[in-house]
């Protein structure tokens, strides 16, 4: 107790907890972990929990896997680091590439390294504007993403960010960066059909690039399915029709894959397996390492990477990296968890127990407070709702996304709030029992929520 006393008051007092309300942060200590094993982690008073968001939609081989420790730790006694400027390199960063290429779609064969995913949005951006530079068009610089896309915290991944909330007290360069609506689905005209709804979207990101000027439009961002905006599934043949739009006016696509690869939706890139797309970059974290060691990635096509490895005429390198950039430990990671994810057949998983998944949550639709279900295998949100006929959103003082997650952790799963919503995105090696779990503990916690809210 006096242990957990002193982790308490050390992480009150100084450890400035990311994405947190810190007026409300004094009143309770926090959830201590100290433990996790497979799909469960654990408190420092040994309750367990079922972790159904995968640490943050990362630890998709799910915790405990000795063998990426023991990778990890060799690559420490073999050489824990040395920078990979120049014509440095290790086996891990090396070969990592080379399954990354081979692993991606189209010909994205050419791999930077960053240590998370808003630096491999970052990247994506560097990389885009020193190509057009460099072909001569220094003019097309601009970016062009949705509203509730989320990619990332660094200044100009929070820019591309569309989650309004997150802009609060900062500048968004509008002469760099523009949004267009979100192809949210239940949110749409009811008027409209599915294909109407679609071509309304795609028409919108056409309009904004004449408005703005193909000469001046650089690259559009997306996410395959919008994760932190609510996993918003795009309406059928979205991805398609918006990659055409880009290529009629030579903007580069970018698939923000930080949620959606390794496994997640089934595949180990969802881009084309599940939406019929190249793009010309992927940027991808998270489940690269499945969350054991931090690292991502920004994988781009041949076109790209012959225009900025030729020998320029103003004498201009590619002059982007970091300390870290290849850090060997992470790739060894990163190795060993896609040698797993290949070995244990997880993409095959998901698509069985996966769907299941899928199933159970959906049937949690027929409850009052649920509105919405959507989402694909392991990638799911609840939007609860104050009428489910109307679709009026619920009070937000309410904190009702909150209170179903307090209502899930009290019975031992852990699921995210987000406003009035729950998101679901637990690791992928979850068996048909602890999918059964959770869609039970989810209906209980809603329909004990939805007693308090009559009360
Ligand atoms: N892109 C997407 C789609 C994400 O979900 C996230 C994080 O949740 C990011 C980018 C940012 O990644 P990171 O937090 O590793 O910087």
């Amino acid at each position: 107790a006096a242990e957990k006393q002193k982790v308490w008051e050390a992480d009150r007092d100084h450890f400035m907890h990311p994405w947190t309300d810190f007026s409300t942060f004094k009143e309770t200590g926090s959830m201590v972990f100290t433990a996790a094993d497979g799909v469960s982690i654990e408190d420092a008073d040994g309750k367990r929990y079922l972790d159904g968001i995968g640490g943050l939609w990362c630890v998709n081989i799910g915790y405990g896997r000795k063998e990426i420790a023991e990778a990890v730790a060799d690559q420490i006694c073999a050489i824990p680091y040395f920078s990979t400027f120049g014509h440095h390199t290790t086996p891990p960063a090396a070969k990592l590439a080379a399954k990354l290429a081979d692993l991606a779609p189209g010909d994205l064969n050419h791999v930077f390294y960053g240590c998370g995913g808003s630096v491999a949005n970052d990247t994506a951006v560097r990389l885009i504007h020193f190509y057009f530079n460099q072909l001569g068009k220094p003019t097309k610089k601009q970016i062009i993403s949705r509203i509730d896309g989320y990619h990332g915290s660094t200044y100009m991944a929070m820019s591309i960010t569309g989650v309004q909330f997150d802009h609060i007290g900062f500048d968004i360069d509008e002469k760099l960066v523009h949004h267009i609506s979100c192809p949210n689905p239940y949110r749409r005209n009811p008027d409209l059909s599915e294909e109407e709804f679609c071509r309304q979207k795609v028409d919108e990101l056409e309009q904004k690039i004449l408005e703005i000027g193909p000469d001046n439009v650089a690259a559009f961002f997306a996410e395959p399915i919008m994760g932190a905006g609510g996993v918003i599934v795009p309406p059928k043949g979205y991805h398609q029709a918006t990659l055409e739009v880009c290529r009629k006016y030579d903007v580069l696509y970018v698939s923000d894959e930080v949620v959606t690869a390794f496994g997640r939706l089934g595949h180990m890139f969802a881009s084309q397996d599940e939406f019929g797309i190249v793009p010309d970059i992927i940027t991808c974290a998270k489940g690269l390492t499945s969350g054991y060691l931090p690292l991502g990635a920004t994988i781009f096509s041949d076109r790209i990477y012959e225009v900025i490895s030729k020998p320029q005429a103003d004498g201009a390198i590619f002059t982007h990296g970091f300390t870290y950039s290849g850090h060997p430990v992470s790739c060894a990671a990163g190795l060993k968890n896609i040698e797993i994810l290949e070995r244990e057949g997880v993409c095959d998983h998901v698509k069985d127990v996966g769907a299941y998944f899928e199933q159970r949550i959906r049937e949690l639709g027929e409850l009052e407070l649920v509105g919405d279900v959507r989402g694909r295998k392991f990638m799911m949100c609840l939007e609860n709702v104050a009428d489910k006929r109307t679709k009026a959103l619920l009070d937000p003082k309410a904190k009702v996304g909150n209170r179903i997650a307090d209502a899930c952790q009290k019975r031992g799963l852990i699921v995210r709030p987000l406003a009035h919503m729950n998101i679901l995105s637990p690791p992928l090696i979850l068996t048909r029992e602890h999918v059964d779990f959770i869609a039970e503990t989810l209906r209980e916690s809603i329909l004990e929520v939805t007693e308090t809210l009559r009360a």
